[in-house]
Order: C-alpha cells, then structure tokens, then sequence
C-alpha cells in the first residue's frame, strides 16, 4: 500500500531550527492531526509537505518516489489554508472549479464538478451565490470543495477550523472527518486544539519545540503518552516525580506507591489523570493512598474538582457528585492513585521542574 514517509525532514531559518529531524510514515487513507503549542512548528512540517518551503535537510517520499524537490504544483496536493484564499468576486461554484478552469477544462465539465463538489461538501444548490454571501461555515466548505477539485493524492489543511465558532467548529470536525472516510484520502491538518485532533485523527503527532514527540492513534498518545510533554499537553494531568524504593514501589511526596512497570532503580515520572485519581474521608487508609489538605473545591456540574495539597504538591482530582466526601477547604483526606491508573514516563528533565 502506497504511504507518505517523512524522513528527517528538517527546516532551518538561520541558527533556528524549526523542524528538527521528523521522520515519520503515514499509511495510505490515514487521516493525521498535526498537534502541538504555538510555534511548535507544525505549519512549518505542513508546508515542506506541500512544497511551499524547501527543507534544510531530510527527504519526502510518496508511494516510492522521491519528491523532495519537486515544485509544489507538480505534487498534486490539494490545501485548505487558515485564511481560506477564496476570490470574494467570485460565486462558490466558480471558486471551486477555478483549478479546473485553470487546467483549461470544459466548461462544462467544470460546472459539473463544481456542482458534485458541492453536493459532497453539503451545499447543494450554492454553486452561483457569491462566497461573499455565504456564513463563515459555508465558506470553509467552498474551500474544502476547492481543494478537492482535482482529486489530490494527498489533502493538507492548516487551522481550517480555526475561524469558527465553538459550536460549528465541533460540527465541522464530524463533517471532515465523514468527508475524509468516505473519499478514502491521506489528510493531514495542522491544529493546536487537542480535542480537534483527538476527534477527527486516526494518527496524532505531537509534537513540541520543532520535535515530534509522539506519533500515534489517539487512545494511545491518552494512555501511553511518550512524555511529561505529551501528557501535560493531551490532557490535564498530575505529574509526580518519584525515586524508586524497592521493587515494585516508588517513593513519591508523601509516601510510597506499589506500581507495576517500575524499572529497577533510578527516577521516574509519574503521570495520573484527574478523573482516576480517587479521593476519600480522612484516615481511610490503604494501598496507593496518601493523606492530604483540601486546597479548593468546585462544583462543575456532572464531576467535582479538588485540589489537594499532598506534601507540597498540588493534586487534581475530579469525582463524580455522589462520590464527595464530607470535607471542606483546610480539611484532611486521603488520596489514593489507584495501580493501573499510574503512567510511568522517564524522568522530566531538571529544567522543566526545576
Ligand atoms: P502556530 O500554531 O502559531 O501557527 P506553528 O506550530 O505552526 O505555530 P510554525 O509556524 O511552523 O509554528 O513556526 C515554527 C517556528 O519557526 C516559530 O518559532 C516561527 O517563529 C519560526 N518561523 C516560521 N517561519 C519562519 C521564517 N520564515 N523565518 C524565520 N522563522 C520562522
């Protein structure tokens, strides 16, 4: 089966580097959510994709064949950007054909392109409204439409969600993602919304600092993530530093945990995610239990959120309502971080919990 495989893929701007070595392969029909923080670099991959940037270093290869230099328009990528890029003077229709027009097709065959591409992106009916006319939304789908015209061998969109609101933006998710299924297309997006990714990817790469830190399906990078960066960036989670004690046991603030997956000495990460964390009434002791303060208490509706200080550290947990225990701020209780809920990641490195 034919793939896209990024090997070392890097981009320099002087002494800055902004994509650092990112090798990755990508199966055919996958649908991949470039994922990270803001100037991570993620723009900067998806362009040396599309051949809008020349890497500094690294290949492209498609089905075998190397394109690492080929011009952009000779790649057959189709791309969706941020702001869009639609001719205002122009209606839907002709926006969607107008690669078509610029290929020198029919007219008639651009029309009803147009008119199939438009049936698909579900505005049937909008080929002769100026996009000036058309909602936020409709115009994202006149872009996505667009992009599609030629049938690209690879479907690339940066942020193309960005400009909407919360709510279209979730629908618009679904809607891409049902797209890409049924058209089968390799897709790559850039986002830095964790939940867009999580939704629509089949492969999420996270990535941090031009790096890729992790590359695979979304319960995975939620379960396993590779780092203290995934982890954190995934999803809220606690981070406890730990110093093995013995086998099976790691010592972390305020007491012992019995863990499976321990290495046999040395220091660990340990990452739990607050809606594992279980929180009891004071003195209700037992394995993988610690004691702590009640810092803050907040209701939100289907969970309760507690802060908990354990010797020092802040913890989160979220409990169900009818899982409260009797406890105001200031007050004790016990905090237990049950076995299998523990992730054990390597040691962070002393600069980022310093
Ligand atoms: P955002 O989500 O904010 O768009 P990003 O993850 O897409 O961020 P990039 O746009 O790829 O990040 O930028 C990565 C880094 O490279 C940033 O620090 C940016 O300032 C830098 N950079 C990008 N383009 C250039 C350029 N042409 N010259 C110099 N530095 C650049």
């Amino acid at each position: 089966m034919s793939a896209l495989v990024l090997d070392g893929l890097t981009k320099r701007y002087g002494s800055f580097v902004a994509v650092h070595g990112a090798s990755l392969r990508i199966p055919h029909g996958q649908f991949v959510c470039l994922l990270g923080p803001s100037g991570c670099g993620k723009t900067t991959l998806l362009r040396m994709i599309a051949g809008l940037e020349d890497p500094s270093g690294g290949r492209l290869i498609i089905d075998d064949r190397d394109i690492t230099d080929a011009p952009a328009h000779t790649r057959e990528f189709g791309m969706v950007f941020q702001s869009l890029a639609l001719f205002p003077h122009l209606t839907a229709g002709e926006n969607i054909a107008y690669p078509l027009r610029i290929r020198g097709a029919p007219r008639a065959e651009q029309k009803r392109r147009a008119e199939e591409l438009l049936e698909l992106v579900r505005l049937p009916g909008a080929a002769d409204r100026p996009v000036s006319k058309l909602s936020g939304g409709q115009r994202q789908r006149v872009a996505i439409a667009r992009a599609l015209a030629l049938s690209p061998k690879l479907f690339l969109l940066d942020e193309p969600l960005s400009a909407l609101d919360a709510k279209l933006r979730e629908a618009m998710q679904i809607e891409l993602k049902q797209l890409q299924q049924r058209l089968g297309i390799t897709t790559i997006v850039v986002t830095h919304d964790q939940r867009e990714a999580m939704t629509m990817a089949d492969l999420v790469v996270v990535m941090s600092q031009g790096r890729i830190h992790q590359a695979a399906p979304p319960m995975e990078v939620y379960r396993q993530p590779a780092d203290a960066f995934v982890a954190d960036f995934i999803g809220m989670t606690n981070l406890l530093d730990g110093e093995i004690a013995g086998p099976g046991t790691v010592a972390v603030p305020g007491g012992t945990l019995a863990l499976p997956g321990l290495p046999p000495s040395g220091r660990v990460l340990l990452s739990v995610r607050p809606e594992e964390v279980l929180v009891h009434p004071a003195g209700q002791e037992g394995p993988n239990r610690l004691s702590g303060t009640l810092a803050f208490m907040r209701d939100l509706g289907a969970s309760v959120e507690f802060r908990i200080d354990v010797a020092g550290r802040e913890i989160v947990a979220l409990s169900r309502p009818q899982d409260r225990p009797p406890v105001q701020p200031g007050g004790r209780l016990t905090v237990e971080f049950p076995r299998e809920s523990c992730i054990v990641l390597p040691p962070a490195p002393p600069v980022e919990h310093a």
